[in-house]
């Protein structure tokens, strides 16, 4: 077991102030592999001051030199890619071989994608009689979960950095270690003491000290709607700006011209990706109400293909979930769902699980529009089917939670797809199953959030406009 006995405050590990620990467990065995120091309101602050005093050179460097020490991280998080994926294969449980794809691969590129954005990204342009500068916003608070734990960072540091910014890190307290490798990875890229802070602990305490300081510029958030509407409130009497990714209850729309075996094929991966622990999968499926039958079987294949397991287990298709509060969470929510009528289709709570580990076997049930199961994210490996009479009905449904987050439409004809997803309220739709782009802008409608992360749309996430009127003729 590895003990972590510090934060990274000013370019320094410093020792924390007070004894308390959070441990961290295996998902899959529930050992505690790792313990992390509880910071306190006082470290929080003292990060910020680092950040407030290191502001002022990180945004007066050349982009290029900007640019340059987020491709050293990029290089130094490559360099340690098997301790990552371990390290996150253990705390999340997602499959070890998916981990270091997805959870280990992503925020690695993102931070070279980032440096080669921000050496092509005007700075500058000319409207009229003024000079439209941009320029970084200032001191980051950056929150994250434990669900892609490192690339949730990834999305928020890499940008704020490129942008000129300064950031205080607080991860989940679930999933800790892979932002305290991340943070040896940057000790050792030597950026200038304290562009980079990271400091552990709960969300009330260290991350509700960066929503209210007033020497923080920005606080950019991922996480659930409820802790995401609290950050929002007292973020409020700073007027600092607010950054929200939050949860989803995205449909994945089976039209009626759709090669239903891949749609659902498709939308049962696009659910059960990480367990279901993604804020952006499609956790309801919507198809034709004649094709129910057919549907119906087609899941249960479809499930079946994929075993759960230990992840570090060659052959584990599905992982556990991360913790026992989570595996506890999602089961009373199924149980609920069943006792207000759902049918259940494959799975469910009593279906046998390996005797270690937060395990629930992904569970399928057919609902009504307004169910609890409807509208509420699960956030574990349960998908729901909804059943529509035609078009409008399905885009109605389609629309009918708080979230706008992802979503999915399946035809064989794409501009009648694209037609029916124009009618989603909702931050991205993919078509007929195609994949993620890091470069499109990722983000929610609605109650789902109200920024946008990746690519060029992450990068001005962390930028001001200034205007110079000038007395010279523009271009
Ligand atoms: P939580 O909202 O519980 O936690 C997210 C982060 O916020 C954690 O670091 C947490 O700290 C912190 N936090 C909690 N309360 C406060 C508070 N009062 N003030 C400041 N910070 C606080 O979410 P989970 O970690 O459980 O993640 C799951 C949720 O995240 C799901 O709803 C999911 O949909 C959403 N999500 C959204 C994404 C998106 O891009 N839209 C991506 C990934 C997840 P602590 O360590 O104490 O928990």
């Amino acid at each position: 077991m590895k003990t972590w006995d510090s934060h990274y405050i000013g370019g320094r590990w410093i020792k924390a102030q007070a004894q308390a620990t959070f441990s961290v467990h295996d998902s899959s065995t529930e050992e505690v592999f790792a313990t992390v120091p509880t910071g306190t309101a006082a470290e929080a602050e003292s990060a910020v001051r680092a950040a407030r005093a290191a502001f002022d050179g990180w945004a007066a460097l050349p982009v290029a030199e900007r640019a340059d020490a987020l491709d050293r991280i990029a290089a130094g998080l490559k360099a340690r890619t098997d301790e990552l994926a371990q390290t996150i294969a253990r705390e999340v449980g997602m499959p070890l071989k998916l981990a270091r794809a997805v959870q280990v691969g992503s925020p690695i590129w993102n931070f070279g994608n980032f440096a080669k954005l921000t050496r092509a990204f005007e700075w500058q342009e000319r409207v009229g009689h003024s000079l439209v500068l941009r320029e970084p916003v200032g001191v980051v608070g950056c929150i994250t979960p434990w669900n892609f734990p490192l690339n949730q960072i990834a999305l928020k540091v890499a940008p704020a950095l490129a942008a000129g910014c300064t950031v205080v890190l607080k991860p989940s307290e679930v999933a800790p270690i892979n932002a305290l490798i991340l943070a040896e990875v940057i000790d050792e890229a030597g950026l200038p003491p304290g562009v980079f802070n990271l400091v552990n602990g709960s969300g009330p305490e260290v991350g509700e000290v960066l929503a209210t300081h007033p020497e923080v510029d920005m606080v950019s958030f991922t996480g659930s709607t409820r802790a995401g509407r609290r950050v929002s409130e007292l973020a409020s009497q700073t007027i600092k700006r607010v950054a929200l990714e939050l949860g989803g209850k995205s449909a994945s729309v089976v039209l009626p011209d759709a090669d239903l075996e891949a749609a659902i094929k498709g939308s049962v991966s696009a659910c059960l990706l990480n367990s279901g622990q993604t804020c952006s999968a499609h956790t309801r499926l919507l198809v034709p109400e004649d094709r129910l039958p057919e549907v119906k079987e087609l899941l249960r294949t479809a499930v079946a293909r994929l075993p759960i397991g230990p992840s570090l287990e060659e052959g584990s298709k599905l992982g556990p979930l991360v913790s026992a509060a989570q595996r506890d969470r999602v089961l009373a929510l199924v149980r609920q769902g069943l006792a207000e009528g759902a049918e259940l289709i494959a799975g469910g709570p009593d279906a046998a699980v390996p005797e270690r580990g937060y395990f629930v076997q992904p569970t399928v049930l057919r609902v009504k529009p307004g169910d609890t199961l409807a509208r509420e994210e699960i956030f574990g490996p349960v998908l729901v089917v909804l059943t529509y009479r035609d078009e409008d009905d399905a885009a109605r449904i389609a629309n009918d939670t708080p979230y706008g987050l992802g979503g999915g439409v399946w035809s064989r004809d794409e501009d009648h797809a694209i037609a029916f997803a124009r009618r989603m309220r909702t931050g991205q739709v993919d078509i007929n199953g195609a994949p993620f782009n890091g470069q499109a802008p990722f983000g929610g409608y609605k109650q789902s959030g109200n920024g946008r992360e990746n690519g060029r749309y992450g990068l001005e996430e962390f930028l001001e406009y200034k205007s110079l009127q000038l007395r010279t003729a523009g271009a």
